[in-house]
């Protein structure tokens, strides 16, 4: 038995969108999308051909996540066999639960990333093989997004994922030059999301963005049980646009946070909390006042709704009998300098200073699993 005294204790944080490849310039660049992969996120993805950068880079995302107090996270690799293999090898010694997948890219790419088609099937059904349900890690099928796939690579990926039950993850509708470019790519597909149905790939898929959607294109991710994963500091950071949670909520679509590191400048998904309700201020500002969201949803979104995305809604989430011990220690005496006074110390006080002061000092211990795999001390 371990006694935290008096201080707050959370659901472990979820995590569902992040990008190992791009910790190590999070908070760096900010342009928009497409100028920032290539200028950014290609160049320094293309490093982890090296085996020996590509394993210290994984060992500290990981260390990294649990000491933000994150406890489960779908993560974005880089398309490399053997970075692949290092990373799930540092997840699995960190402790944390993952769902990572190498991303998909054999078309529209930069050389060194560019895979054939039957090369990159191939290297993914080997981590499948050698991954997927070892321990508390899980294979999730990675389609960057579909300007960096060819539509045989997109069907066939669908099908994996099918077959060995995994979950999908991708980008959609993130910026508007890149919907323009889908347009373009798939003029048979009726919109961005169809590209996605048409090859397979929509089934409880969870969905990056999704900030330039119609109402045919939520409907149809109703339809296929999709979940939106809203990252507020990177849409922001990229100029990507505003996400409207009230419009998802009012169309009956699931959504949960992602960090988007590193467009999301950090792995804090308390910092991705307080900026949920601050992008929905800015919604409510412009006239959507439905979109004003309480500290309540924006916890709900960072765990259960977390859980539900990840299709463990019965494990994760929550501190309730019959769920997994993950959760977080937070001390929020360290951001609080009237602690021990009696002014505002309720636990929702409490936690809101957290979520809106320096968070990140506040994470004292990071539980797994019933296992300890951060303290702070
Ligand atoms: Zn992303």
């Amino acid at each position: 038995v371990h006694d935290w005294g008096d201080a707050l204790i959370l659901p472990g944080l979820i995590d569902t969108h992040v990008h190992l490849p791009q910790l190590a310039y999070a908070g760096l660049g900010g342009q928009p999308l497409l100028q920032w992969l290539n200028e950014m996120t290609f160049p320094t993805e293309a490093r982890f051909a090296d085996a020996s950068f590509a394993e210290r880079a994984s060992e500290r995302f990981f260390s990294s996540l649990l000491a933000a107090g994150t406890t489960s996270a779908a993560v974005y690799l880089t398309v490399f066999e053997q970075a692949g293999d290092l990373a799930f090898q540092a997840a699995a010694a960190s402790g944390i639960r993952a769902w990572m997948g190498k991303p998909l890219m054999d078309i529209r790419s930069p050389e060194a990333l560019c895979e054939s088609t039957a090369e990159a099937l191939a290297s993914m059904q080997r981590l499948i093989d050698r991954w997927h349900g070892v321990g508390l890690l899980r294979y999730v099928v990675t389609p960057r997004f579909a300007l960096s796939c060819t539509p045989e690579l997109m069907r066939q990926a669908g099908e994996m994922a099918r077959h060995h039950q995994c979950l999908v993850q991708t980008h959609l509708a993130e910026n508007l030059d890149e919907v323009a470019a889908i347009a373009d790519a798939f003029p048979q597909s009726e919109h961005y999301t169809a590209v996605y149905r048409d090859h397979g790939l929509l089934d409880k898929a969870l969905l990056a963005h999704c900030l330039h959607l119609d109402d045919a294109e939520l409907g149809m991710i109703k339809h296929h049980h999709g979940c939106v994963v809203h990252c507020p500091a990177s849409n922001r950071f990229l100029q990507s646009g505003v996400f409207d949670a009230a419009r998802m909520r009012s169309a009956g679509i699931d959504w949960s946070l992602g960090s988007d590191v590193g467009a999301g400048y950090g792995p804090s998904m308390l910092k991705e909390m307080r900026e949920a309700m601050e992008t929905a201020k800015t919604s409510a500002l412009f006239g959507r006042e439905s979109s004003r969201m309480e500290l309540r949803q924006a916890l709900a979104a960072a765990t259960r709704q977390g859980a539900r995305a990840l299709g463990m809604e019965q494990e994760l989430g929550a501190l309730e009998k019959g769920f997994q011990a993950d959760f977080i220690v937070l001390d929020d005496a360290a951001v609080n300098e009237f602690a021990g006074s009696r002014l505002f110390q309720s636990p929702q006080e409490r936690l809101q200073r957290v979520v809106y002061r320096e968070n990140a000092r506040a994470v004292q211990a990071t539980w797994v699993a019933g296992r300890l795999r951060y303290s702070r001390h």
